[in-house]
Order: structure tokens, then C-alpha cells, then sequence
């Protein structure tokens, strides 16, 4: 990941403006600086359009926008920002957090009135931190249908894809101006192509276990289970230029992927009254206090695991919108029994743990009390016969720090001057979950990817328009 200093490469081809990665981020800024009537070009390094985009749920934390008023949803920048601090202890950069706040609702709205990408407001996520309804998700409800939608909205805009070009390296002058870069392809060869300015939107570095254990030292030894293609690449050449990271201990974690299958377990089974308990048949922690931190009492449990329960009732109520759900049952990952007896046998829980554990939340709900973790039961039904259960472990999903950035998506130096022509967005960006796994916001990944996305795709075009004019 080098950065050649030369003050007048030769390039094979020159295009205004050039985005790296082609997830959420990248697409999006694509979009914007076709809209502001500039030509760009997308480079991926994969063969086919994935990124942690695809493996996530799709789920984009959005503020103000239409899809909330149309649902009488009122909601406000200040509460936002109240929820960021609030989740991540007052150690979020509150400005990050406004420029989100101010502008992912209405990069919500243009997506779909300009670029027909529809994300719809969902109920199913509610809380978990959000003081509103703020997750707006695809009509198929997950993140390849939303890249797909990206992608086909690049092509109508004619925003060119370049797929199986991994850059390898950026061209810059002495002054730090990024002046093109190089890639490689497959067979081997490489290609130069020149650039007026560029956007990173290569994500985190999840998929670098090096930075992972210099960063992350407790997730080093955890499953990753992010896209492989996150290699800090843009982080990288972006600190090699001189910018300023910050928050690099911060991670996206999940208590509940399920193992060995590597399903992510829909959370609204917990929302909805399941639990969890260990090897040993026992709650540990409170399931609905921080579902990004749960990663790290699941990873501390005997062998890293534990089992989500739930009934039969909210199996099928979570088939209906879940596509997770249904491929947990497809692949069998979920163990059901007409007792707490079998369930226990089948799962190999100590005889009588799951009823006793059962029990108590029962009796804390009839009491009208919190649990002895602090969660309330009030307004769940009881689960009821057949019962079910889920094996699942911890794992890293997206790392959350990255490259200073302000307003505009320009990168910036420690001293906060931007750098000349660098733009980045999504993963490659300092997030607003603050220095810790707790401080994860729900879907603000691909809030900070599109939201992001489409400032710096937008600055970087005006950037060039200003050197043509
Ligand atoms: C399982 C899972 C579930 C998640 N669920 C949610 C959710 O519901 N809501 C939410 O908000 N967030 C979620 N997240 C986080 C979310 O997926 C990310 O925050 C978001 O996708 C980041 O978008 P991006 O465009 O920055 O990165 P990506 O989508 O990862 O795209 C980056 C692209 O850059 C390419 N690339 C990297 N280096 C190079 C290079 N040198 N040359 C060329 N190409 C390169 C990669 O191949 C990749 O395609 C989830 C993450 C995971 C892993």
C-alpha cells in the first residue's frame, strides 16, 4: 500500500474523479458526483460486487427524512446527537455526529427520489439506543439488495464500475495532492490511471488480523466476520499522506452469529422477550443493553458460547420478515422441542437450567420488576411450548475507526488542515461510535457509509469543477 512520490507521472488514462471500493460508500459518492455532472470511476479490487455492504442487513440509520414524517415520526439533529453521546459515554465527536445527524435523512430521500433506491422505515429494530424509529431498510430487507440497487442506480447515472482492479498504490506530489494511482489486475498487469481528486471508500481493516491485533488486541483471536477485501487500505495511504485517525479501538461486534453456520441471529428475538444463557445453562448479561458490547460477555462465556431462546411464536413471526431467520431454518441451525426438558437435552444444557432460568424472568414479569440484570419482561408474553434455541458466538464486524474527516468528507492532517484532493467515507472515516465496542449505534455503518458517501462524492466533483473553472 505505497504511496509513489512523483511530481509528473504518466498515466494510461485520467478521469476527474476516482472513488476506491465499491460498497455503499463508494456507490454512493459515485452517484453524487454524477449528479453534480462530473465523470468518475468506481475501482474494486473483487470480481463481484459484495463488500461488508452485502453482509450486512441493510439497515441505514437515517434523521428527518421523509420516510419518518410520512409515518408521523418526529424526530430532531439534537436528539441524535443526544442518543450518539448518550451510547458512547460522551466520547463521540459531536460535530461527526450533527453532520450525520444533519444530512442522512435527506441522502435517504434523494437516493430514492433521484436514484430510485427505496429504504423503507422499519419497527422491527426500536431502541437498542435510538430514542426514534430510524432504521430504514430495502424492500427485501437486506444489504446485497441494497448494493444491488447502488449499483444499478450507477448504471443508469453512468457512473462506470471497474471490477477485479485492486489498487495497489496512489501517485502523490510533494505537497501530498493525490495525482492518480495503480492498479492491478488479475493477469497480472497493471494500469495507471490519473485523478483531479479521490474518495476512499475502502472500509475499515477487519480483514487486516495485523491491525486487527495492534488496534483491537481483545478482538484478535475473536471470528471476524466482516468482508475480506477490508484491509485498512485506505486508512493506510491516507496515514502515509499525513492524516490524522482517530478511534481506532472501536468496533462494530455481534454477540449472536450463530455457530457454526455464521448466520447473523435476527435481534428482534431478544426485543421480542427471547434470552441467552451459557454452556452452563445460564443468563450472563442483560441481551438488550448494547448488541454491538453483547460480543464481548458472549466471547468470555465457557468455549465463546451461548444459546439464543426463544418459542415457536416468534420463530414464525421472525420468518416473516427475516430472510437470516428463514436461512437459519433452512440449514437447521435451529433446535426445537415440545418442552424445556428436550430443548435442554437437545442443546446439552445441565437438566433444569432453561426452565429455572424460564422461570425467573416469569416471576420478575409478574412482580412487575426488572430481572436480576436489570431487564424488564413488562408487556412480553411468556414464551410458551415448542421452544427453541439458536447456538451462537461473538464476532468482529467492522472495525469503527479511521481517517479524520470534516464537514466536506476532506481528510485531515493532525493539525485539522485538509488534505489537498482526498476525500473519504464509510469505513475508511472515523466513525461516531466513540473508542469502544459499546458505543455502536445501530445501523450508523451504513448511515456513515452513504451519508458520507455523498458529501465527499459531491465535494470531490465541486473540487474539480473549481479546477476547471
Ligand atoms: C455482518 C454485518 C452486518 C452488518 N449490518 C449492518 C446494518 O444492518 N446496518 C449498518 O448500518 N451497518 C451494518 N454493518 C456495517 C456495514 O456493513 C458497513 O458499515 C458498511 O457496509 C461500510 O460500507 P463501505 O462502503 O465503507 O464498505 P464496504 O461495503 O466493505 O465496501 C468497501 C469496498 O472496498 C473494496 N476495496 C478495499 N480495498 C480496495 C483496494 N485496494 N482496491 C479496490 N477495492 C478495494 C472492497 O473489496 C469492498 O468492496 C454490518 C456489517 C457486517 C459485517
Amino acid at each position: 500500500m505505497s504511496i509513489i512520490r512523483d511530481e509528473s507521472p504518466e498515466f494510461d488514462f485520467s478521469v476527474p474523479v476516482a472513488v476506491i471500493g465499491a460498497g455503499a460508500c463508494g456507490l454512493t459518492a459515485a452517484l453524487a458526483a454524477r449528479d453534480a455532472g462530473v465523470d468518475v470511476l468506481v475501482l474494486e479490487r473483487d470480481k463481484r460486487l459484495w463488500g461488508s455492504t452485502s453482509m450486512s442487513l441493510g439497515a441505514v440509520c437515517g434523521v428527518n427524512s421523509a420516510e419518518q414524517a410520512a409515518h408521523g415520526i418526529t424526530d430532531s439533529v439534537d436528539l441524535f446527537v443526544a442518543d450518539v453521546m448518550a451510547k458512547t459515554e460522551g466520547r463521540a465527536d459531536p460535530a461527526l455526529a450533527r453532520l450525520i445527524g444533519e444530512h442522512s435523512g435527506s441522502t435517504l430521500d434523494w437516493l430514492n427520489a433521484q436514484h430510485q433506491v427505496p429504504l423503507l422505515l422499519d419497527f422491527k429494530w426500536t431502541g437498542l439506543g435510538h430514542s426514534r424509529p430510524r432504521l430504514h431498510i430495502p424492500p427485501g430487507r437486506n444489504g446485497e439488495e441494497l448494493l444491488a440497487l447502488l449499483a444499478n442506480a450507477c448504471g443508469r447515472a453512468g457512473a462506470e464500475i471497474v471490477m477485479e482492479a485492486r489498487v495497489s498504490a496512489l501517485y502523490a506530489d510533494a505537497n501530498d495532492r493525490v495525482l492518480g494511482l495503480q492498479l492491478q489486475r488479475p493477469d497480472g498487469s497493471v494500469e495507471r490511471l490519473g485523478c483531479e481528486a479521490l474518495v476512499l471508500a475502502t472500509c475499515g481493516f477487519g480483514g487486516n488480523h495485523a491491525m486487527v491485533a495492534e488496534h483491537i488486541p481483545e478482538m484478535a483471536t475473536a471470528r471476524y466476520f466482516g468482508h475480506e477485501g477490508n484491509q485498512g487500505d485506505g486508512i493506510r495511504w491516507g496515514m502515509a499522506l499525513g492524516a490524522a485517525v482517530a478511534d481506532m479501538t472501536a468496533y462494530q461486534g455481534l454477540g449472536t452469529l450463530a455457530d457454526p453456520q455464521q448466520i447473523i441471529v435476527p435481534h428482534p428475538l431478544m426485543i421480542e422477550g427471547g434470552f441467552l444463557v451459557n454452556s452452563r445453562g445460564e443468563r450472563f448479561t442483560h441481551e438488550l443493553a448494547n448488541i454491538s458490547g453483547m460480543c464481548v460477555p458472549v466471547l468470555e462465556q465457557p468455549g465463546g458460547i451461548a444459546w439464543v431462546v426463544f418459542d415457536g411464536r416468534r420463530n414464525q413471526e421472525c420468518l416473516a420478515h427475516s430472510v437470516e431467520q428463514r436461512q437459519l431454518s433452512e440449514v437447521g441451525a435451529i433446535r426445537t422441542a415440545a418442552s424445556w426438558a428436550e430443548l435442554e437435552r437437545l442443546c446439552q444444557l445441565p437438566e433444569g437450567s432453561l426452565a429455572k432460568e424460564n422461570a425467573a424472568i416469569d416471576a420478575a414479569r409478574e412482580r412487575n420488576t426488572d430481572d436480576r440484570f436489570g431487564r424488564s419482561f413488562a408487556g412480553l408474553a411468556p414464551l410458551e411450548a415448542p421452544y427453541c434455541a439458536i447456538r451462537v458466538t461473538g464476532a468482529l464486524f467492522h472495525t469503527q475507526g479511521g481517517l479524520q474527516i470534516d464537514s466536506a468528507a476532506r481528510v485531515l492532517r493532525p493539525d485539522g488542515r485538509p488534505l489537498p484532493n482526498l476525500y473519504a467515507g464509510g469505513g475508511a472515516a472515523r466513525s461516531i461510535s466513540g473508542p469502544a465496542v459499546t458505543g455502536y449505534l445501530p445501523a450508523v455503518g451504513l448511515a456513515m457509509a452513504i451519508t458520507l458517501g455523498h458529501i465527499a462524492g459531491r465535494s470531490a466533483a465541486q473540487q474539480t469543477q473549481m479546477v476547471m473553472a
